[in-house]
């Protein structure tokens, strides 16, 4: 079973998907990280998405299909966090007629932050190269300069995470993604919680949203 977490570059999916695969034991999906990784290992995917994705725009439905079945596997009880996936109609009917007979999607939930929040949270993200775990230079700044709490790895700033792929980024998401968000409203199974305040507050809201959708 697929739960889509959607929500624009900042919104705190990556954060949230973490809490939920920690302290609930869902299976998260991230394409992006997926993508990341293929870009370190230096793959022919890596070496196609690697320019694009730091531009900040979207790598061709086709390869990300490829991605996600390889991260996806086969048919399985698991309940699946989908993180960056759909990210225009193309790719949520794919998801529709390629990948729903052996995983269906019970709910597509809408993490919701303002854009100049948006803009705040993603200039100001520092990922750790060691475990990926994200920080925040003035809202959730590392207890030592430049490095890890959680693994001791240094630190950076992804390169997409620039002012100008920012801009693009959302830019994309206002006029690809948000699409994707009509198509759950209108098969039934949207749901909108505010990602903004406090985040074991939001993971409290967003772990009712889940649990409404799987039942
Ligand atoms: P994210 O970590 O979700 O912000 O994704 C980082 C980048 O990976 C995006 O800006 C895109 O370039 C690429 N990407 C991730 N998921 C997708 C997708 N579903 N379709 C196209 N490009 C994607």
């Amino acid at each position: 079973m697929i739960i889509v977490l959607m929500g624009a570059p900042g919104a705190g999916k990556g954060t949230q998907a973490d809490l939920l695969s920690e302290r609930a034991g869902y299976r998260k999906i991230s394409t992006g990280d997926a993508l990341r990784k293929h870009v370190k290992l230096g793959t022919k995917v890596g070496k196609l998405a690697g320019e694009i994705m730091a531009r900040g725009e979207l790598v061709p439905d086709n390869v990300l299909l490829d991605v996600l079945k390889e991260e996806i596997g086969p048919k399985s009880n698991d309940v699946i966090i989908l993180d960056g996936y759909p990210r225009n109609l193309a790719q949520a009917e794919t998801l529709m007629k390629v990948v729903e007979a052996d995983h269906p999607v019970r709910g597509c939930v809408h993490l919701d932050v303002s854009r100049s929040n948006l803009i705040a949270r993603l200039s100001g993200r520092r990922v750790c190269s060691g475990c990926g775990s994200s920080f925040h230079v003035s809202g959730n700044p590392p207890k030592k300069d430049g490095l890890c709490d959680k693994c001791g790895g240094s630190l950076y700033q992804r390169p997409d995470d620039d002012a100008k792929s920012i801009s693009v980024r959302l830019d994309v998401y206002d006029s690809s993604t948000k699409a994707v968000l009509d198509y759950y409203q209108k098969r039934g199974n949207y749901c909108k919680v505010n990602g903004e305040g406090v985040t074991d507050e939001i993971f409290k809201e967003l772990t009712d949203a889940i649990s409404t959708c799987l039942n």
